[in-house]
């Protein structure tokens, strides 16, 4: 079975972390802040905070913009869990924005809606969490021209995303956002194993980030809470934090990998463009890429209208698998799972996210996907659909 996605591990990769287990460190030492520094210069952020996942990333994100109990988030349907357990974590609300149907992201027209009304009843969201679906950005311009009107902060969950672009500027700049969260999980565009990074360029909430990243520790004696701190013991807990620090093993990995990114968002890329070669005559959509945008392409999905070619999701995912084309589907409408719905959320609250949960199938995208390969998956889509046409 061709995966949906895979990392790609070179031998400079595993020379890189056998280095550090040579080392004198394992958890957080040298490696990890210089892992902060290349992504924060690859990006142009002024401050990385890495953690030991994207999902920690976005709690200490939401923790240092200040959600606490009573907070509102707002996010998109169509995204991992993660974008919404946050605010969970945080003891805020959660609601979800439906997508435009053309790229999937969050609709700027639906948010703007939305905004309006929850400024008549008193109930605008403080954070907004984007979500840049399959390595495209959303609309930031529109989204930061909100941000400033409704008064809300902005975390960009930019999971799929590093590598990809936003009117040329590289996605984590942070130009148009507080916070801008990556994920170097394996399936994601660069891998740290697991880990993740969040981008921001203020200062506070940088050190913030960095302060629940790690128990709520500080060792700086200006944020130290009694004074005079004269002790040899150096550090005071000022905050209630966590241990999601990221260790020097996964950063390690990390800068090496990121030494080869460009490299391997354009395979990603020549993937895509060959898809979209090779699709255009079948009777499947993909997805509409806004010329502001430069995506990384984390996933290439396709979508599937029974009404269109006779055949349904589910037709083409078990034809496809039977064929070995290992198809997967990117996303369950987060407010779809049993843990959602017990916090009231029903079947039809967007109706868009919906109809791509029915309809969307991810191709297998991934550097190392040969075009021999490649055009075996064609083929295999040629055959499951001719055979109805
Ligand atoms: C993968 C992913 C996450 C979580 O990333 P982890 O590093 O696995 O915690 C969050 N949001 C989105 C959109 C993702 O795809």
């Amino acid at each position: 079975m061709i995966p949906y996605g895979r990392q790609n591990i070179s031998e400079a990769d595993i020379a890189a972390v056998v280095e550090v287990l040579r080392s004198d460190w394992l958890t957080q030492g040298p490696v990890v802040p210089r892992f902060e520094e290349k992504i924060s210069n690859y990006c142009g952020a002024k401050y990385g905070v890495a953690a030991n996942s994207a999902t920690s990333a976005l709690h200490v994100a939401c923790m240092a913009l200040g959600l606490g109990p009573g907070g509102r988030v707002w996010t998109s349907p169509m995204t991992f869990l993660a974008s919404a357990n946050c605010a969970l974590y945080c003891g805020a609300s959660v609601d979800f924005i439906d997508i435009d149907p053309r790229t999937c992201n969050i609709s700027v027209e639906k948010l703007a809606n939305k905004l309006v009304n929850a400024k008549r009843t008193r109930q605008l969201p403080n954070i907004v969490i984007p979500v840049h679906l399959c390595g495209q950005s959303c609309e930031m311009d529109a989204i930061d021209a909100l941000a400033k009107e409704f008064g809300f902060r902005v975390i960009e969950d930019a999971s799929h995303a590093i590598g990809g672009k936003y009117r040329g500027e590289a996605i984590g700049s942070c130009k148009y956002s507080d916070v801008t969260v990556f994920s170097f999980h394996p399936v994601k565009i660069i891998t740290s194993g697991e880990g993740g990074m969040a981008m921001t360029n203020d200062d506070c909430v940088a050190k913030a980030m960095a302060r629940y990243r790690s128990h709520g520790v500080t060792a700086e004696p200006a944020a130290m809470q009694v004074r005079p701190v004269t002790e040899i013991w150096n550090y005071q807990q000022v905050d209630l934090g966590f241990n999601y620090r990221m260790t020097d093993i996964h950063a390690a990995l990390g800068i090496s990998q990121l030494e080869r990114i460009d490299s391997l968002v354009s395979c990603r890329r020549a993937v895509a463009a060959r898809y979209d070669d090779f699709l255009s005559d079948l009777p499947v959509h993909s997805l509409w890429q806004h010329p502001d945008t430069a995506s990384s392409f984390h996933l290439y999905p396709i979508r599937v209208r029974e009404s269109e070619c006779g055949l349904s999701q589910r037709d083409v995912y078990n034809a496809l698998r039977g064929r070995g084309v290992g198809v997967n589907l990117h996303y369950i409408p987060v407010y779809l799972h049993p843990h959602y719905e017990g916090l009231g959320f029903k079947r039809g609250y967007c109706e868009e996210a919906e109809r791509y949960f029915h309809e969307a199938l991810s191709l297998p995208i991934f550097p190392d996907l040969s075009e021999e390969d490649q055009l075996g998956i064609v083929n295999s889509i040629q055959v499951v659909f001719e055979g109805r046409l």
